[in-house]
């Protein structure tokens, strides 16, 4: 099968004939439609993220058929649509698994990272860390909720029930996020990187009641803030933004040093959090509402030969939608 394989961080992918991968016990094996682009896999390719699985395929917001079941019985048969998320699978018995949070499970494994993803013809994967998508969606549509939806909205959930939400830092997961909270009656802020007023513009197309500048203060304290941008300053903004008993909550994977601050910044019960993965609890509740609100969202489709391309145009910013890569049959 062909794959785009990365055999060494700070090194393009490269497109290679590998052998198609063979479905173990619980596991199935997908013929892969589209595979969205996510900000991690950047931070992979750019050696940011320590010991990868090298060679590694990318990707793991996955979208495909199920081709084959590895013996034992799953929730899917053949030729059922399947979404395959990060979180690959958990050992099911540390004392993180057991409870509830099941997303800092020690020996985790994660989908295009430490095991193979889907930037290929072809993957393969544990069944019970699946999921089957809404309807409502095609298969270009549905892949960036796999990442960008499902940890935004991890984020989200743990920013408790604002009435004001901020968010830093207007990318894939924000615009998905967004939209939920808009529809759940919140007031939305909206910072982008200064004088960028397109993504202002943007935003407050979805219904924020406020959108400026990172460097700006909003016009009222915010109850919560998540971050989405890998910027560590951006903490200590949302953190003077904030007021009494606010959380501040990082989405990221990886961030930029936070530079030291005052006690009196943090004090008055205000939290700073992060979000680690994601549970497939939050998949379940997700992917229960987003379909309701409903969540849009904006996708630029790549064949899977240009994903340095995508990865490119990532980086450098130049893409105003999630990147998914297409696989013909
Ligand atoms: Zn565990
Ligand atoms: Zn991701």
């Amino acid at each position: 099968m062909r794959a785009m394989v990365l055999d060494k961080p700070k090194h393009p992918l490269e497109l290679r004939d590998v052998p198609k991968p063979k479905p173990g016990r619980g596991q199935l094996l997908v013929r892969v439609s589209t595979c969205a682009v996510c900000r991690t896999d950047l931070h992979v390719v750019d050696g940011e993220l320590p010991e990868p699985k090298l060679p590694l395929i990318l990707g793991h917001q996955i979208v495909g058929r199920v081709e084959e079941i590895g013996e034992s019985n799953t929730n899917f048969a053949i030729g059922d649509r399947v979404g395959i998320p990060w979180l690959g699978w958990t050992d099911g018995g540390c004392s993180y698994c057991r409870s509830g949070r099941e997303n800092l499970c020690d020996n985790a494994r994660f989908t295009g990272y430490t095991v193979n993803g889907g930037y290929a013809e072809f993957t393969v994967a544990d069944a019970r860390f699946c999921f089957h998508l809404p309807d409502r969606y095609n298969d270009v549509e549905v892949a960036p909720l796999l990442c960008a939806g499902l940890i935004g909205y991890r984020s989200y959930r743990k920013t408790g029930d604002p009435r004001r939400l901020g968010i830093y830092g207007f990318g894939n997961a924000a615009h998905l996020i967004a939209q939920i909270a808009v529809y759940e009656g919140r007031e939305l802020f909206a910072f982008t990187r200064p004088g960028d007023m397109a993504t202002q513009q943007a935003a407050t197309q979805l219904g924020t009641v406020w959108a400026g500048g990172s460097d700006e203060t909003p016009p009222e304290k915010l109850d919560a803030a998540i971050i989405f941008a890998s910027v560590g300053p951006l903490v200590l903004a949302a953190l003077r933004a904030l007021a009494k008993g606010g959380t501040v909550v990082c989405g990221g994977i990886h961030m930029s040093d936070i530079p030291s601050f005052p006690y009196a910044d943090l004090w008055e019960e205000r939290v700073i959090t992060s979000v680690a993965n994601l549970t497939r609890r939050d998949a379940e509740e997700f992917f229960e509402i987003a379909p309701r609100v409903p969540v849009r969202t904006r996708t630029k489709t790549f064949a899977l030969e240009d994903a340095n391309t995508a990865l490119d145009q990532f980086r450098t910013g130049k893409l105003s939608a999630t990147a998914v890569l297409t696989i013909p049959e």
